[in-house]
């Protein structure tokens, strides 16, 4: 069985609005647990897009997904709250107190369980996974360490310096990873089973320009077989053609942009009411229709709601003051400026 804890809320998810949510937390004493499935903190920012650019979070004209996680980190790191990365949320519980209050137990895959007075709920898009091409025995090829083997995302570009990587897919990932990997890689390989992409025009002319420099290859067929010490290391990849050609590309590292599938996952289950895979809340507290259970960021819906983070973090804040009555329901909640509260600046550590 896993471990037992105690907190004022639990978060689940770490993406931007979970993470802001330590902070806004923070300043009202509340301390936070956050479980992600993730292996890291960022959410979409740090999987799907750490080195893309995001041009509207206010007073960043321009910062990458993995810095703005970065930032976040460094902002909420004076509240110490807990990670429990590589963990799904699979089930929350509602506790009644001997005083009659209500606490909620949230269970982790892993037999961790979390007791808080709230739920805070900043799923996003939900445990996103990759889409699999179907080719057997694919996973014993994934994991096997940066810049080898399988990947369903680019983390560091680094990773890829001198290696042999096919890249299969038509799509904007694809693409985008082709053109931004071919002057890291030691040969990029393109494979799509139709001479025909999805992605922006100007990557795919990119793309064929680099084909016509004699820079990266294109085959149309698709990915059958991976060749290697399962477990251990990637060696080739067999590809077919559309004529049932078969062709052996040596390869270091196989990289397969077939999108994702954003599945809601186990918070479908947890007995809240769902409108289209989202959860309804309040725009006064960002609670859900079930007490002390909350809903913010990409997770929610209310009418109006835009899916960007700068609403998230707005929602964070709103949802805190709520969160405070749950956890101190003798205390009066006064409200304050950073700038100049002594008592806020001692808590962020500010000296
Ligand atoms: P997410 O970032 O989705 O994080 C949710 C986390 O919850 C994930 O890490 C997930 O693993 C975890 N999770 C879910 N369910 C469970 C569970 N049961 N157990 C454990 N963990 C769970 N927004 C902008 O404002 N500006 C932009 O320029 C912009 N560009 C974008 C570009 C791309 C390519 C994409 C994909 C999105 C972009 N967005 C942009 C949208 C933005 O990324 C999202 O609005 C934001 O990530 C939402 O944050 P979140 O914290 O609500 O959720």
């Amino acid at each position: 069985a896993g471990q037992s804890w105690t907190t004022d809320v639990i978060i689940i998810g770490a993406g931007p609005v979970g993470l802001f949510s330590v902070f806004e937390l923070g300043l009202l004493d509340i301390k936070a647990h956050l479980v992600d499935i993730l292996d890291k903190p960022g959410g979409q920012c740090a999987e799907l897009y750490p080195e893309k650019p995001i041009y509207d979070i206010p007073a960043w004209p321009i910062i990458s997904g993995s810095d703005l996680t970065d930032r976040l980190l460094e902002q909420i790191a004076p509240f110490g709250a807990k990670y429990h990365f590589n963990e799904m949320a699979v089930a929350i519980e509602k506790v009644e107190q001997d005083d009659g209050t209500i606490k909620w137990k949230l269970t982790t895959d892993q037999g961790t369980t979390i007791e808080a007075r709230c739920i805070i709920i900043a799923a996003g898009g939900g445990s996103f996974q990759p889409k699999k091409p179907p080719i057997p025995g694919i996973d014993g090829f994934e994991n096997l360490g940066a810049g080898k083997g399988v990947h369903y995302a680019v983390r560091k570009m680094e990773a890829f310096r001198g290696k042999r990587i096919v890249i299969s897919g038509g799509g904007d990932s694809a693409l985008d990873w082709t053109v931004n990997l071919a002057n890291v890689a030691e040969r990029i390989t393109l494979v799509h089973r139709r001479d025909d992409f999805r992605a922006a025009p100007h990557t795919v002319a990119q793309m064929r320009q680099l084909v016509a420099d004699g820079k990266m290859d294109l085959v149309i067929g698709q990915a059958t077989a991976l060749k290697g010490e399962t477990g251990h290391n990637l060696e080739a990849i067999t590809i077919e053609d559309n004529d049932g050609n078969e062709l052996h590309i040596d390869a270091d590292a196989f990289l397969p942009f077939f999108g994702l599938t954003m599945k809601l996952g186990p918070v479908a289950e947890f007995g809240l009411n769902l409108h289209e895979n989202l959860i309804p809340v309040d725009t006064e507290k960002f609670e859900t229709s079930t007490k002390q259970v909350f809903a913010i960021g990409d997770i929610n819906y209310y009418p109006g709601k835009l899916k960007l983070i700068l609403s998230g973090f707005h929602e964070a804040a709103l949802m805190s003051q709520q969160a405070f009555r749950y956890v101190y329901p003798e205390k009066k909640l006064r409200f304050q400026y950073t700038t100049s509260s002594s008592e806020l600046q001692k808590k962020m550590g500010v000296k």
